[in-house]
């Protein structure tokens, strides 16, 4: 079939083949099927859908377009961990140096930012000297000598999806939970982890605008890796207001810091211990969630855990110094408070808003390879549910040495306010467990 019959089926409601699929990402790969082509097929997919079938064989041809990464030699159970982004999430942060201390390897590729969702790679960036690109080598030699590592996702990796993906973003495509399924699950593939764990975002600040779209991409990233022999684990957690205090790149590495010395924020620290536990059991180190979660909140009580990022931090060349000094971080060029006009209970945060002011001083990026500045951001001094007098500072604007105005109008409206207590609203919504991952040698051992 060539590819205008490809687009011509799709386009018609129909259900592609296997090979039809495959081809259609070889005729991409090879120039043969023109970027107009492929996004003329992407908005007939976005429209009509894909089935679990064309889903698989997607992932499968995108996982096929690149290499995979081989990290059978690293020892031990390696687990990789993915959001499909928000607002002022550095779980991954915290996660890659807490997992690390308790029994299992954390093999990290991460991305940069783009809109309103912030990048790992761009945070890791924030502490000076750090090294966020690391060859395979480089990356397998510290898997197996300090645990972890954390690099920028190769881009032999999957390379048929970035390129896709690269045209979803401009073609108002990116919203489709098969596309968004293939997508994500064919990285995670490539990238060769034994244990999976997404973290899966919804609301304001999130790709999937609703629970119910959030719990089917949830069940088809889950369905996916299984076709493909890989068992996902899936969190969904809500993104309708920023999580923890903080969204910009010096100030989430500071939460970060904090989190990990015990003094998190509630949201972060609790999404933290629910995404680890999951990892836990499903590396099958530990045997429940509880006993995992005890494992993991002692670990960011007593130390072990910020003493694993500082390890991770001097592996990757990053000066440790901020530790101690948080001036070694980029910085804004000033603060501004602002204080609330109301006296009452903090109703609402809205995450894109708080992420709109913080893109507006420059924390986010505008184009792909855009310029961002690290040292700033927004931090808030209330979380939802929290009391508030008028005059007290509700939140501070970390600005470059552009006009902040229109960030500030930007940042006051992101506030609703009630007279009566509120209830802060459920974070975690549906934690989905997959099966407990088994050594493929005991498996084989088992079967002789
Ligand atoms: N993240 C991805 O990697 N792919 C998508 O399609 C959406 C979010």
């Amino acid at each position: 079939m060539n590819i205008i019959e490809i687009i011509d089926k799709k386009r018609r409601g129909l259900t592609h083949t296997e090979e039809e699929i495959a081809s259609l990402v070889s005729m991409m790969e090879s120039g043969k099927a023109h970027d107009y082509q492929i996004s003329a097929w992407l908005m007939a997919a976005c429209i009509n859908g894909l089935n679990m079938d064309e889903t698989t064989w997607l992932t499968q041809a995108f996982v096929d377009s690149g290499k995979r990464l081989d990290l059978s030699d690293v020892g031990g159970v390696v687990v990789d961990k993915h959001s499909t982004g928000g607002v002022g999430d550095k779980t991954t942060l915290a996660l890659v140096p807490l997992l690390a201390t308790c029994g299992v390897k954390v093999a990290k590729l991460s991305g940069r930012g783009l809109g309103f969702t912030g990048g790992t790679v761009d945070k890791l960036e924030a502490i000076p000297g750090f090294q966020v690109s690391l060859s395979s080598a480089e990356f397998l030699k510290q898997l197996r000598r300090i645990g972890m590592a954390i690099s920028c996702q190769s881009k032999d990796l999957a390379p048929a999806d970035g390129k896709m993906y690269a045209l979803r973003d401009v073609t108002a495509t990116v919203e489709s939970i098969p596309l968004i399924a293939a997508s994500v699950i064919s990285k995670k593939i490539a990238a060769g982890a034994d244990v999976i764990v997404l973290d899966i975002k919804y609301g304001k600040g999130a790709f999937m605008q609703t629970l119910e779209d959030a719990k089917l991409l949830a069940s088809m990233c889950r369905q996916v890796g299984l076709r493909l022999g890989k068992t996902i684990s899936t969190v969904i957690s809500a993104m309708n207001q920023p999580l923890g205090y903080s969204v910009g790149h010096s100030l989430e590495v500071l939460e970060t810091v904090q989190l990990l010395r015990g003094e998190g924020a509630p949201d972060l620290e609790a999404l933290c211990l629910c995404l680890a536990s999951v990892a836990l059991v499903g590396a099958g180190v530990q045997p429940t969630l509880e006993a995992a979660e005890e494992a993991l909140a002692l670990a960011l009580h007593d130390g072990t855990a910020l003493e694993k990022f500082r390890e991770l931090v001097v592996a990757q060349h990053g000066d440790p110094y901020f530790l101690k000094d948080s001036a070694l971080l980029p910085q804004p060029d000033k603060i501004l408070m602002i204080p609330s006009t109301n006296t009452g209970y903090i109703a609402n945060i809205d995450a894109m808003e708080i992420a709109k002011a913080a893109k507006l001083v420059g924390a986010g990026r505008l184009t792909k390879d855009g310029p961002i500045n690290l040292g700033v951001g927004v931090l808030l001094r209330k979380l939802v549910g929290d009391e508030v007098r008028a005059g007290e500072t509700l939140v501070e604007l970390y600005a470059g040495d552009a006009d902040p105005k229109e960030a500030l109008q930007v940042l006051k409206a992101a506030f609703t306010f009630s007279t009566k207590p509120v209830i802060p609203p459920i974070l975690i919504e549906e934690v989905m467990l997959g099966e407990v991952y088994r050594r493929k040698e005991s498996a084989q051992m088992e079967a002789v």
